[in-house]
């Protein structure tokens, strides 16, 4: 099995990649962000993490002066930060969407010279890398595929270790089952999740997941069918009865986002705060 995650520590992920964990593990962030370092000769980050002085020492001492690009895969506090600081110090180029408003969440700071199109692809003579847009856990995510080595950088759009919370308006649950479905498109041989360890078997996790978020809408199905109208918090205690409670309030957010896609899908309904399923009889 693969070791335990050090923040600090330079890993060699592939033979194109290397990664660092930033210092900032947590309930969302597991073990750190992880920032990968793509090339030898020129490289491109992606995810800078937060604009931790001692991450963004680890990066620069890891890239020397050949780092050229900073990529993210979104804007959430914990990805995209430091790229200021990093692009600052080393003229790099920043590379990303941003959102068309802030929620809350979203790093304000981060300013991309060059925003991403879904297959855009660029190459160098170590590596070739291409964007894919991938909305769900956020809709300005892009996950990154390292062609040579088979490596996608998912970003939050898979996690080792832990499940990735949507959080509606920007998150969004039909979405995420697409952008997962639209990877399995891909000749992917690993995972490099933005938090977390390699994941080697892409293809059995990416149907996992699918398989995982299909089962859990089956039963918010099956209690909407047992309680009759409900709201939000109520539904969350049912829905979520096999998960800690001091994670519903986050548990909370994905079922809003599961019921807002069986409403646009025509199987559910919301009146007054109240959640109903729309039956056909
Ligand atoms: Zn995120």
């Amino acid at each position: 099995m693969h070791e335990a995650i050090k923040p600090g520590q330079i890993i060699r992920v592939s033979d194109r990649v290397r990664r660092i964990t930033a210092p900032n593990s947590g309930p969302m962030t597991g073990a750190g962000t992880n920032t990968y370092l793509v090339g030898q000769e020129s490289i491109a980050v992606i995810d800078p993490g937060p604009a931790d002085p001692s991450h963004i020492d680890a990066i620069l001492a890891a890239c020397g002066d050949k780092l050229r690009w900073i990529l993210a895969t979104h804007t959430h506090a914990d990805h995209s930060p430091a790229a200021a600081t990093l692009a600052e110090t080393t003229g790099a180029v920043v590379m990303g969407n941003k959102l068309s408003h802030n929620d809350g969440f979203q790093d304000d700071s981060f300013a991309p010279e060059k925003s991403l199109a879904h297959d855009e692809c660029w190459a160098t003579e170590e590596f070739t890398l291409r964007a894919l847009h991938t909305p769900g856990h956020v809709n300005n995510h892009l996950c990154f595929l390292v062609e040579q080595d088979g490596l996608l950088l998912t970003g939050d759009h898979i996690m080792q270790g832990s499940t990735v919370v949507i959080i509606p308006p920007h998150g969004n649950m039909k979405d995420y089952l697409q952008s997962l479905k639209l990877l399995l498109d891909y000749p992917l041989q690993a995972l490099g999740p933005g938090h977390g360890q390699i994941i080697d078997n892409p293809v059995k996790e990416i149907e996992g997941l699918i398989e995982h978020r299909l089962k859990r809408e089956t039963k918010v199905l099956s209690k909407l069918n047992n309680t009759g109208p409900v709201d939000l918090d109520r539904l969350t205690v049912q829905v979520y009865d096999d998960v800690d409670a001091s994670l519903h309030p986050v548990a909370r957010y994905s079922l809003w986002a599961h019921l807002l896609k069986l409403e646009q899908e025509g199987r559910a309904r919301l009146d007054k705060d109240q959640w109903s399923l729309i039956t056909n009889d």
